[in-house]
């Protein structure tokens, strides 16, 4: 074995560095001078990073700096804010890159299959809400000669985004292209295990953008996520995250009737009919349903696999090869499939999990995960696990594992089989899998989840609404309805016009 000083040289992992956050179009340490360290998974605890760690104080000097950019940004013509985030799109194209490496280095999801295209995705989002600028207008009613009645869509001010770990990058994209279209400043808390590729994305972002438009901070959720929720100078709260969470965020925006929108964890039913065609083509499908690409670290992960009995020993079959195929290790290395879970909290959480799979007695190990062999055992790697003969009731069919394992549940009985993908108290995605169409959308009608994906297993597509029902979250930011109602303001003005 090769000894731990020469490991991250190999192992493509550069040396550490300091990073600072972006606050009022500066660079800024932390007011006390507070560091925290980042490390990768790709080599346990290895330090690859310090970033500030945010106190309420510097929230409060980048919560000031976004309420004084707001009058100026808001009152542009939407040409010019859309204008600013085409040529950030540009220029974040331009260092894709450097961006997917950073994630790769972060998150442990793997470059080919996961980094680059959440990178390609955080371009088209700047993309698709530079055109959405201008859809933001109100509405003019007809009042008669006499009076000129219409709606304005405001901004709502300042918009503080708090984001997960699992694709930082991609998530930033959902709120803050949106946000600054519609004429909102942002401030931004990145999370604490994977800060550095929004911190490159700021430095891009600073180029274009007047000071205090976009801050970004680093920092712990209790200390500077709650703060940034807790202050009265933000207008609203976007938030994505767990449940738990989530549930707090809300009651404390509530608290003071700050906005909030939440987008929180899934447990997400994918429903395999009997007649589907079981080809190469729908096991790459139902394989990237799984998001067994970014580790199962996904909210929309089609963690619960509903087979019908008649098909589900072959469809099994075909999916554990193709699991057990796939190359888990470096994400950096072009070859890898699937990379690292993101660090040992999570590595513990999930093995948790798992133990409590392979001890349970009625349930079947299709494919363990856990004993598989890895190309490098020194990050936090951990293969695929697939449970089956379980049923809807046991607790790995109910909580968010939020790793790479599955749990497969036969059934016959079509309405017992939407009745068991509906007795959840998550309600964000799912996938029907079927050539019927009268069944797929009866499915997909049926179905309470806030999106459902009917034979396909890919992740979003810019333009398109997206949100939880139930305790997957509350309110829409990503499509244009969705921007709209998630980052304006509707204001109504009513005149009297005299006849002349
Ligand atoms: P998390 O809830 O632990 O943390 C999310 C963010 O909230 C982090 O930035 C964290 O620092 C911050 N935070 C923690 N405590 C806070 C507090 N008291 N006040 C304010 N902010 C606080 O979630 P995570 O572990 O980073 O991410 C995984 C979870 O996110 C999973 O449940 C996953 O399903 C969910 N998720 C949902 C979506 C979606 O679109 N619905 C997308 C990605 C992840």
């Amino acid at each position: 074995m090769t000894s731990a000083a020469t490991r991250p040289h190999e192992l493509k992992i550069p040396g550490a560095r300091d990073y600072l956050m972006f606050v009022d179009g500066a660079w800024v340490s932390a007011l006390d001078g507070a560091y925290s360290d980042v490390t990768t998974p790709i080599l346990r605890e290895h330090v690859i990073a310090r970033v500030p760690a945010a106190s309420a104080a510097d929230v409060d000097r980048a919560v000031r700096a976004a309420r004084a950019a707001f009058p100026a940004w808001r009152s542009q013509h939407f040409t010019s804010r859309a204008s600013v985030l085409l040529k950030i799109a540009d220029a974040i194209e331009g260092r894709s890159e450097e961006l997917a490496r950073l994630t790769a280095l972060d998150t442990g999801n793997a470059l080919r299959t996961q980094a680059r295209p959440e990178v390609a995705t955080l371009v088209n989002l700047f993309r698709f809400f530079a055109g959405v600028a201008g859809e933001v207008k109100g509405t003019v009613l007809p009042a008669g000669d006499d009076q000129l009645q219409y709606t304005r869509l405001e901004p709502l001010g300042v918009v503080g985004c708090i984001l997960p770990w699992n694709s930082p990058l991609m998530i930033a994209g959902f709120k803050i292209p949106a946000a600054l279209a519609a004429g909102n400043t942002v401030v931004v808390k990145a999370a604490e295990a994977a800060p550095l590729s929004v911190l490159a994305l700021a430095e891009i972002c600073a180029e274009y953008l007047p000071a205090g438009v976009l801050n970004v901070l680093t920092g712990t959720g209790p200390i500077a996520g709650e703060a940034l929720v807790q202050h009265p100078g933000v207008d609203k709260v976007s938030f994505t995250g767990s449940t738990e969470v989530g549930k707090h965020v809300a009651r404390a925006a509530a608290g003071r009737l700050a906005h909030a929108s939440l987008e929180l964890g899934g447990k997400n039913p994918s429903i395999v009919f009997p007649d589907v065609r079981v080809d190469d083509d729908f096991i790459a499908n139902l394989l990237l349903s799984t998001r067994v690409h970014r580790q199962g670290q996904s909210c929309t992960a089609g963690s619960r696999l509903f087979l019908h009995r008649d098909v589900h020993d072959e469809v099994l079959d075909r999916l554990v090869s193709a699991l057990a195929a796939l190359k888990v290790g470096n994400p950096l290395s072009e070859s890898t499939d699937m990379g690292a879970i993101v660090n040992g909290t999570q590595f513990a959480s999930v093995c948790e999990f798992l133990d409590d799979g392979f001890n349970a007695s009625k349930v079947v190990v299709a494919l363990d995960g856990s004993s598989a062999t890895m190309t490098d055992t020194d990050g936090y790697y951990m293969a695929p696990t697939v449970f089956t003969g379980a049923d809807n009731s046991w607790r790995l069919a109910r909580e968010e594992i939020f790793g790479p394992a599955l749990v497969v549940i036969p059934w016959t009985d079509h309405a017992e089989a939407v009745a068991m993908a509906n007795d959840s108290h998550y309600g964000l995605a799912a996938y029907v899998w079927t050539r019927d169409l009268d069944l797929a959308l009866s499915t997909a009608h049926a179905l309470e989840t806030g999106w459902v994906q009917v034979n396909q297993g890919g992740g979003q597509m810019v333009g398109q609404s997206y949100g939880g029902y139930k305790q997957s979250g509350v309110g829409r930011e990503l499509s244009v309805e969705g921007m709209i109602a998630g980052f304006t303001q509707t204001k109504q003005v009513n005149v009297r016009v005299r006849s002349l």
